[in-house]
Order: structure tokens, then C-alpha cells, then sequence
């Protein structure tokens, strides 16, 4: 047996199924996932011995590779210095300087641990600002795992959401209306009904958790047209697409400013750290300044700022047109294959999807009709290939800046050759 498997067999015992987060467990593919000894640049060395191109990057958190030098110097000085104060730094000063900088609507921010925790504070200082409880999401998006967030559409549209995991209360729920991705109809029809209590409207702009699929730019505008109308606030959540879709985020890439951003994975730099911010006067209604309450003990740690900070300073202009010339690399060494197939793509800068299903999806809907048995047998035979691919039909894949025409050319070639496994 495996060390991965004995290992897998241990932790079940002691944690449950065997992960810290449950995608990890390689569920919707089968099989049992490597376990991780090691990461070397852009490639992740498992606890057999095997070394696999990493286009997973932990969910997109890493642009530059696997222990950086860069990186690496700027956490290991910040330990030698100390490793948490729970007091006000210099380096946090810096970074919210970087992300105000890099950001185009974001004049204030503050940092928190996860993704998780800056969407459920922009929500609440949403909630805090406007007086108001609802918020609409989409159905597909993910905006991490805690209660209001964490529900499914209704079928049809303006349906009041259901729970989507037990343990969240109804009355929780309720205060969560779902809408199909990409329908504006959809959303003008929530705002005529409920228009004067929709407190936000949050959303991935190019959403990354039901395989990459970018709202349409009259989509986008639509929603910062109807959230201004009516007194709402729009939320971009970025914590996927943001630094990594483009070198002004998705804000910058469709010219849409919204109210409030969040932001996580590439802005902590492969460390537990996430943002959120936005407009000055909305991030003043957060405490001390104002009565809407957010915290963290954690909040700004000294690791994580300087792992953040040392990440972001790596991304110039250079690096952007670098990332851009690595993706249509690979768009041009998958063309044939996927139209050869009858499968569809689609790459927005670090992120891609190859969909099992003919032609690119809109919302989650057409998400669902893909071939996820053809998928299952395209992420073993990537990993066969010496590929590390997100485990999911639903999540989309990531790849670094770093990667060498060499590196980019063997995942085209695993990519290429788990094509043909899954459907020939
Ligand atoms: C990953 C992710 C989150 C949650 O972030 P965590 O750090 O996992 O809590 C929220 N929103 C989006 C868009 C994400 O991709």
C-alpha cells in the first residue's frame, strides 16, 4: 500500500474523512488523493515520491510557485521578529497600501484570515450600512462556508432560498435569495419585489467554483446599474479571480467598480490571509470608527502580512504579460484537442476549465450537464501524466507565472493525453 493511502487511512481515524476542507478528498474523481510531503517551485512532491506539475496552486493561492525565496526570506525574517502581537505593525500598513494600489475601487481594507471571514464581514457591514437583510447570490458561486452563504437555489427565479447543509436555520436562509448566474432578468425581477430590503448583491465577477465561467460585461453593469438604483451595495468577491484574472482584478479587467471587494488565496500568498474593502465612507461604518463590529486575534499577523506582501511586490507588469503568454500557450496547445472532441474551454489570465460538454456554460445549469464520469477519467490520467488538477469538474484550474515554456509544454502534453482518456 501506498504511503499516501496508509495515510489517508490514518487521518480518517482522526479527522473527519480523512481532510481539513472536503474537496480534498478526491470524492468526485474516486481514488485517493496524494498526500503532500513537499512543494519545489511549480512542481509537488507526494509521500511516495511522486512529482506532479502543480496546477492547483492550494485553489489558486499561489502565483509565484512553491516556497518562493522571495516569499520564503520575508516569512522566515517576520518569525525571527516575532510571530504575532495582536497590536498595529508597519507591514500591515504596507500591504493595505499594495491592495489599495492595485485594487481600482478600493480606498479602504482590512484584513482577516480567510475568505470566509471577508465575505461574512462584507456582508455584515453591507447589512450594517444600508439598514437592510437580503442578499442576493448566485447560484454556482461560492463565497465559503459560513451560514447565509451556504445555500442552493430554489428552482425558479426570486425563490426564497432552501438550506443547502443542514445546520444552517431556515431563518438564516431565507434572508439569502439565489439567482441564476448571467440572468440580469432574474435579478431585476428579485429587485421589483424586494428591492427596498436588498442590502447587496454579491458575486464572483469571474467566478472560479463552478469551473471558470466570467459573468458577461452587460451582466456585470446591469447589477452595478440596479444595486445603485435602488440603494444596494455591490460585493465582488475576488477572493478567487482577484490579482490573478488580470493585474487589476476583475474590477479592472471589465471597468466596473463595485462597493465592496473581497479578496483572499493569491493576496496571503499561500498563508491564512484575506481582505475586505471598498468604498472609504461604507469601510468607516466598521468598528472603531463606526458601530458595525468585525474582528480577528489573528487578524494582520505578522507571518501572513509579510507572505502577502513579499507575493503581491512579485506581480508587475512583467509578471502579468508573463501569466498571459503562459495561458494562451496553452489555449493554442488544447484547440484541436478540444474542438477535435466536441469539448469546450475557457481561460480568463491563471485560470481554466476544460468542460466536458460542447459548448462554454453560462450559470451553473449548463455546468451541470457536463460528462463528470469523462471528467473523473481525465483528472486520474492527468495525475497518471505527472498533472495535479483540481479534483472537480466544478472547480477551475490554476497555474503559476513561473512556469518554463518546458514546464507549460509537458502539462499541454498531460493535458492533451487526458483528453484522449476521457473520451476516446
Ligand atoms: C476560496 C473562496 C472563498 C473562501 O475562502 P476561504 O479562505 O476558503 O475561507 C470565498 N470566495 C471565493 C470566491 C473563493 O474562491
Amino acid at each position: 500500500m501506498s504511503r499516501s493511502n496508509e495515510l489517508f487511512d490514518a487521518a480518517k481515524t482522526v479527522i473527519p474523512g480523512g481532510v481539513n476542507s472536503p474537496v480534498r478528498a478526491f470524492g468526485p474523481v474516486g481514488g485517493h488523493p496524494p498526500f503532500i510531503a513537499r512543494g519545489e517551485g511549480d512542481y509537488i512532491i507526494d509521500a511516495d515520491g511522486n512529482r506532479y506539475l502543480d496546477f492547483v496552486c492550494s485553489w489558486g493561492a499561489l502565483l509565484n510557485g512553491h516556497a518562493h525565496p522571495a516569499v520564503s526570506a520575508a516569512v522566515v525574517d517576520a518569525m525571527h521578529k516575532g510571530s504575532s502581537f495582536g497590536a498595529p505593525t508597519e507591514a500591515e500598513v504596507k500591504l493595505a497600501e499594495e491592495i489599495v494600489a492595485r485594487m481600482p475601487s478600493v480606498e479602504r481594507v482590512r484584513l482577516c484570515s480567510s475568505g470566509t471571514e471577508a465575505t461574512m464581514h462584507a456582508i455584515r457591514l453591507a447589512r450594517g450600512f444600508t439598514g437592510r437583510d437580503l442578499v442576493i447570490k448566485f447560484d454556482g458561486c461560492y463565497h465559503g462556508a459560513h451560514d447565509s452563504m451556504l445555500v442552493s437555489a430554489g428552482s425558479g427565479v426570486a425563490t426564497l432560498a432552501i438550506p443547502g447543509s443542514p445546520g444552517v436555520p431556515d431563518a438564516v436562509a431565507n434572508l439569502t435569495l439565489v439567482a441564476p448566474f448571467n440572468d440580469l432578468d432574474a435579478v431585476k425581477a428579485m429587485f421589483a419585489e424586494h428591492g427596498s430590503n436588498i442590502a447587496a448583491v454579491i458575486l464572483e465577477p469571474v467566478a472560479g467554483n463552478m469551473g471558470c465561467i466570467a459573468g458577461s460585461s452587460e451582466f456585470l453593469q446591469g447589477l452595478r446599474d440596479l444595486t445603485s438604483e435602488n440603494g444596494s451595495l455591490l460585493i465582488f468577491d475576488e477572493v478567487m479571480c482577484g490579482f490573478r484574472c488580470d493585474r487589476g482584478s476583475a474590477q479592472g479587467l471589465f471597468g466596473i467598480d463595485p462597493d465592496l471587494t473581497c479578496m483572499g488565496k493569491v493576496v496571503g500568498g499561500g498563508l491564512p490571509l484575506a481582505a475586505f474593502g471598498g468604498r472609504s465612507d461604507i469601510m468607516g461604518h466598521l468598528a472603531p470608527e463606526g458601530p458595525v463590529y468585525q474582528a480577528g486575534t489573528l487578524s494582520g499577523n505578522p507571518l501572513a502580512v509579510a507572505a502577502g506582501l513579499a507575493s503581491l511586490q512579485l506581480l508587475d507588469d512583467a509578471f502579468y504579460d508573463r501569466l498571459e503568454q503562459i495561458g494562451s500557450r496553452i489555449d493554442r496547445g488544447l484547440a484541436a484537442h478540444i474542438e477535435k472532441h466536441g469539448l469546450s474551454y475557457f481561460r480568463v489570465g491563471g485560470m481554466f476549465t476544460v468542460f466536458f460538454r460542447s459548448q462554454i456554460p453560462h450559470d451553473f445549469a449548463d455546468m451541470k450537464e457536463c460528462d463528470t464520469e469523462a471528467f473523473a477519467r481525465f483528472h486520474r490520467a492527468a495525475l497518471e501524466h505527472g498533472l495535479y488538477l483540481p479534483p472537480s469538474q466544478f472547480e477551475a484550474v490554476f497555474f503559476s507565472g513561473t512556469l518554463t515554456d518546458e514546464q507549460v509544454d509537458d502539462a499541454i502534453k498531460a493535458l492533451q493525453m487526458a483528453i484522449e482518456a476521457a473520451v476516446g
